[in-house]
């Protein structure tokens, strides 16, 4: 269905809710993003039952997850502890679209949230909050600092360490990285499938990733914000495979 199309088509059902007022919502920068690696981005709006969701996936060459609010933990068999601004709408709906673009074997991407929400997808848990559930954890939200100013979101708030012989190691082609990190969630228990291919020095999960397939890969940072190389490749791989997909 996208053939006529030179450049890939990537789905965004990105949304939020903001004083009572639902939007269909994308930051700038992740268009930028795709953009560049040579992408187009399409926002979806509210499919009404399961075919519309499949037409959506067969229609896109990938699908990219943004950051947002708190998954509903009840998708993950947990009742509401520390979550803030659930939009369960957009959850299933992203929950629902991972699906089918698995099914199809096409590329996903994951950032922050949206890793968060493939690990859901495919059975996984979360921390509803990692200071207060993690044993031990380091500082994770660096919306702000200690005293309460916002921090530039391009922010190299910690280290990760990066598995080499994994997708995201290929793309890295370092074995450590400095980050931004603006999450108080986190992956708690793997999903089906899933292998993390980066953590941080407390033992946070801060990618995933699924062997076997082109490129459906979750990162828990904002790498649309720190633009450097290793950055940039992350978006050209994910658009070179929805490419090859077309
Ligand atoms: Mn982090």
């Amino acid at each position: 269905m996208t053939s006529i199309l030179k450049h890939p088509v990537i789905t965004s059902p990105s949304s939020e809710q903001r004083e009572g007022i639902r939007q269909l919502t994308l930051n700038r920068i992740y268009a930028t993003a795709i953009e560049q690696a040579g992408g187009i981005i399409l926002a979806t709006g509210r499919p009404r039952d399961e075919e519309e969701i499949r037409a959506i996936a067969e229609l896109s060459d990938g699908l990219l997850l943004t950051g947002g609010s708190d998954v509903c933990p009840e998708l993950y068999k947990e009742e509401r502890r520390h979550c803030n601004n659930i939009n369960r709408e957009r959850d299933e709906l992203e929950v629902a679209l991972v699906k089918q673009m698995l099914r199809l074997g096409k590329p996903v991407l994951g950032i922050c949230r949206g890793m968060q929400v493939m690990n859901v997808a495919l059975g996984g848990s979360l921390y509803q909050d990692i200071m207060q559930e993690m044993p031990n954890a380091i500082e994770h939200d660096f919306h702000f600092d200690k005293k309460g100013v916002a921090l530039p979101r391009d922010f190299r708030a910690h280290e990760v360490i990066i598995a080499s012989e994994t997708l995201l190691g290929s793309i890295f082609k370092t074995t450590t990285s400095a980050v931004n990190s603006l999450h108080h969630q986190g992956v708690k228990t793997l999903g089906k499938g899933f292998v993390a291919s980066a953590h941080t020095s407390d033992g946070l999960v801060e990618a995933i990733e699924l062997p076997g397939y082109s490129f459906v890969l979750g990162v828990e940072w904002h790498p649309e914000e720190l633009g450097d190389e290793s950055s940039k490749k992350i978006f050209q791989s994910f658009i070179d495979a929805a490419r090859k997909t077309k």
